[in-house]
C-alpha cells in the first residue's frame, strides 16, 4: 500500500515535470513565432539635390533633382502601402552635403552612404533621370553593381516589369559604375527613369499619370524579386 502510494506520487511528479518542461518549450515556441518581424526596410535614394540639379529639361527647365524627388516620394507611398518600411536619403530639394564641405560631391555621397548603412535595408533603389548630347536617346534603364549578383537579379526583374508597360523601355539591365551601387552592402539598383534630353520624354516624365504607372512597374519588379507576386 505504501509502495503503491509512493509510486503514484512519482508518476504524478513525472507528469508535472513533463508538463512543465514541455509547456515551457511550447510557450517559448509560441512567443517566438507569434510576432514574426517580416517588415522589410528599403532605401529610396533621390539623386542630386541642392546646388546639384543634375540634368535639366531644355523646354520646361525642369531639373533632374526635382523629378527624382517626386518619383522617390511616390515610390515611398507605394512601397509603404505594401507593408515595406521606407527610408529616403533625401526628403526635400536641399542638398545632402555639409554647407562647410570644400568637396560638396564627396560630402553628399558620404551622407548617402551613412543613411543607407544606418537603415541596414534589404535593398536600395536610387532614382535618376538620364541625359544625352542629342535628343534621340530615350527609355528607362536599370543598372546594378558589378559585384552584386542579387542586385543583378533585382535589376533584371525591375527592367522586365518596366519593359512590359513603359514604352521605349525595352532594354536589358546593365552593370553601372555608380557610387551608390559600388558602396551599398545590400542589393542595389539605379534606375535612369528616362531622358530629359529627349523632348517627348521630358514632358512625359512630368505627367502624374505616367509617373504613377512608372513607379507601379518598379514596385511590381521588386515584388517579383521577393516572389510575392
Ligand atoms: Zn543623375
Amino acid at each position: 500500500m505504501f509502495l503503491t502510494v509512493k509510486r503514484k506520487w512519482i508518476i504524478i511528479l513525472l507528469c508535472l515535470v513533463v508538463l512543465f518542461v514541455g509547456g515551457g518549450v511550447f510557450f517559448k515556441v509560441q512567443s517566438t513565432t507569434a510576432k514574426p518581424n517580416l517588415q522589410k526596410t528599403i532605401v529610396i535614394d533621390a539623386g542630386h539635390g541642392g546646388k546639384d540639379g543634375g540634368a535639366v529639361g531644355k523646354q520646361t527647365g525642369i531639373t533632374e533633382s526635382a523629378l527624382n524627388l517626386e518619383y522617390s516620394l511616390y515610390l515611398k507611398e507605394l512601397f509603404e502601402q505594401f507593408g515595406f518600411k521606407v527610408v529616403l536619403t533625401r526628403t526635400d530639394m536641399g542638398g545632402l552635403y555639409s554647407p562647410l564641405a570644400s568637396n560638396k560631391k564627396k560630402s553628399e555621397m558620404e551622407k548617402r552612404r551613412k543613411i543607407i548603412e544606418n537603415a541596414n535595408p534589404c535593398l536600395v533603389i536610387s532614382v535618376h533621370m538620364n541625359s544625352f548630347s542629342t535628343g534621340e536617346g530615350r527609355g528607362a534603364q536599370v543598372f546594378y553593381g558589378e559585384e552584386d549578383s542579387s542586385g543583378e537579379v533585382l535589376a533584371q526583374k525591375v527592367q522586365t516589369s518596366l519593359n512590359r508597360d513603359i514604352e521605349y523601355a525595352k532594354k536589358t539591365a546593365k552593370i553601372g559604375d555608380y557610387f551608390i551601387l559600388n558602396t551599398a552592402k545590400s542589393p542595389a539598383i539605379l534606375i535612369e527613369c528616362g531622358f530629359l534630353s529627349n523632348p517627348q520624354e521630358e514632358l512625359l516624365l512630368q505627367e502624374e499619370k505616367y509617373m504613377h504607372k512608372f513607379c507601379y512597374c518598379v514596385l511590381c519588379g521588386v515584388l517579383s524579386y521577393f516572389d510575392f507576386s
